[in-house]
This record gives structure tokens, C-alpha cells and sequence, in this order.
């Protein structure tokens, strides 16, 4: 699906603290990501990657360069303008799940319709088809406690796309989970990006992991050292 690049990076740096104190952790990256495009970020600890992907979420901006997201200047906007960008465009997956212990799948997976102030009826509806989605339809009454970890996942992958989101920003997702419901996770991810047409960017610390993604970005000591394509995609049938 080759197309305007929804996401692009130019000589963006940050530096965390000032002074003496000053750290700068990202030293100037420039990056496109394509519409459709599965991403994996790899490195060695401390290159980057979350301040990378923080930039990415709209949770941070840079100290300096340009972050355009759909072709707006995000560093131009303020802390709401950028909650708002989140919420319509981004959804978040992370490697502890996050879920609402005492609630069930359902009323997890609704949660970011309820913040969107949706009505119930509509939120029962796209809980369910997202849950649906992710092969959990029959598990919707049940809590994080009553699901075993890959389930857990899913239910989590269920509210990271229930608000349709363009982009899906993933930090390590299989990072607690055994290898076989790894695998599942990440054949789940890339149906979603085949099927959905969601862009995926995930941080993953295991080449078999990366091997998933249509590119492979190297982060190192604050820059991106390579960027590779993936011709030979796990679990893609050309
Ligand atoms: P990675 O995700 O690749 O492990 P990070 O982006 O978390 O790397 O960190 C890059 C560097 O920035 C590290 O040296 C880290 O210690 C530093 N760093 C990250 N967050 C902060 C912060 N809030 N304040 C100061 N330094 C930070």
C-alpha cells in the first residue's frame, strides 16, 4: 500500500534535562512512514526507541526539528490539541497489558469510546466488534484475571483499534508472553495491517518478532542506524 507518508520525521532531537545535566537522546532522526506500512523499532537499550516513540504518540515533542502526522506540524500544537490527535488517530498497545483488573473484556475494550463520550449502545456495539475481531467474542464477560496472557493481550488489542485508529503504536507487545502466543499476537498484528490497512509501529527487542514487519528500523545512540525492508515478511503469503 505505498502512498503519502502519514508519518515524517526531520532532523528531530531531544534532549532531556539542561545544563550540565543535559542529555540528549535523540540526535537528529529523520523518518517516513508510509499509510499501511508495518514498522518494527530494534536497538540497544537507551538508543532511543521510547523517546523515538513517545515523539510518535504525541505523548512528547521535540526540543527541536518537525514531527508531521497526515501533514500536521505536531510540534505546533498544544497538550490538548495533541490528546485530541491521540484519541481520533492512535491507538497503544503495550507489553503490560494496562487492562482494568476488576472489569470485564467488554467494558475494557469500551473504555476509549467512553472517554470519546459515546453513547452505550454504540460502545456495546464496537466493543464487540473489536473483540470479534480479535478472536475474543465469546470471552467479553470475562476479567483479566479469567484470561490467560496472550487473551489479555488481545482484549488490549481490541481497545487499542476500537476507535478505528490510522496508527497502531506498540512497545514491546509480545514482550511477556511465551513464544507460541507470540506468534499468535503477531500473526493478529499483521492481519490487522494486511486486512485493516492500519499502520503498525512496534518496539521489539526480537529479530523473530521484527521479522513480521514490512521495515526494520536500527536505532543506536540516539540516531537511526539503518532501515532495512523486509522482503521475506513472517506470516505474510505473497
Ligand atoms: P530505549 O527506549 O532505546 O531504551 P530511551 O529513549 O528510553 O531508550 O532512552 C534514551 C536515553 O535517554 C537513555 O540514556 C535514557 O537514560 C535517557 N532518558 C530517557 N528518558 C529520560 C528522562 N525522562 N530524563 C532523562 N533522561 C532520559
Amino acid at each position: 500500500m505505498a502512498g503519502e507518508p502519514i508519518i515524517s520525521l526531520r532532523r528531530v532531537t531531544k534532549t532531556y534535562g539542561n545544563g550540565a545535566m543535559a542529555f540528549q537522546a535523540l540526535k537528529g532522526v529523520d523518518l517516513d512512514v508510509r499509510e499501511g506500512d508495518f514498522v518494527a523499532v530494534m536497538g540497544p537499550s537507551g538508543s532511543g526507541k521510547s523517546t523515538a516513540m513517545n515523539i510518535l504518540g504525541c505523548l512528547d515533542v521535540p526540543t527541536s526539528g518537525s514531527f508531521r502526522f497526515k501533514g500536521v506540524p505536531v510540534e505546533t500544537l498544544d497538550r490538548d490539541q495533541r490528546a485530541l490527535l491521540r484519541r481520533r488517530y492512535l491507538g497503544f498497545v503495550f507489553q503490560g497489558f494496562n487492562l482494568l483488573a476488576r472489569t470485564d473484556a467488554l467494558e475494557n475494550v469500551e473504555l476509549p469510546l467512553l472517554y470519546r463520550g459515546e453513547e452505550r449502545a454504540r460502545r456495546r456495539e464496537a466493543g464487540m466488534a473489536a473483540l470479534e475481531k480479535v478472536g475474543l467474542g465469546k470471552w467479553w464477560d470475562h476479567t483479566p484475571a479469567e484470561l490467560s496472557g496472550g487473551q489479555q493481550q488481545r482484549v488490549a488489542i481490541a481497545r487499542a483499534i476500537v476507535t478505528n485508529p490510522d496508527v497502531l503504536l506498540a512497545d514491546e507487545p509480545t514482550g511477556n508472553l511465551d513464544s507460541k502466543t507470540s506468534v499468535e499476537i503477531m500473526e493478529l498484528l499483521t492481519e490487522l495491517n494486511e486486512k485493516s490497512g492500519i499502520t503498525v509501529l512496534m518496539v521489539t527487542h526480537e529479530p523473530d518478532m521484527a521479522a513480521y514487519a514490512r521495515t526494520i528500523v536500527h536505532f543506536r545512540d540516539g540516531l537511526i542506524e539503518s532501515i532495512e525492508q523486509n522482503e521475506h515478511r513472517t506470516g505474510v503469503t505473497a
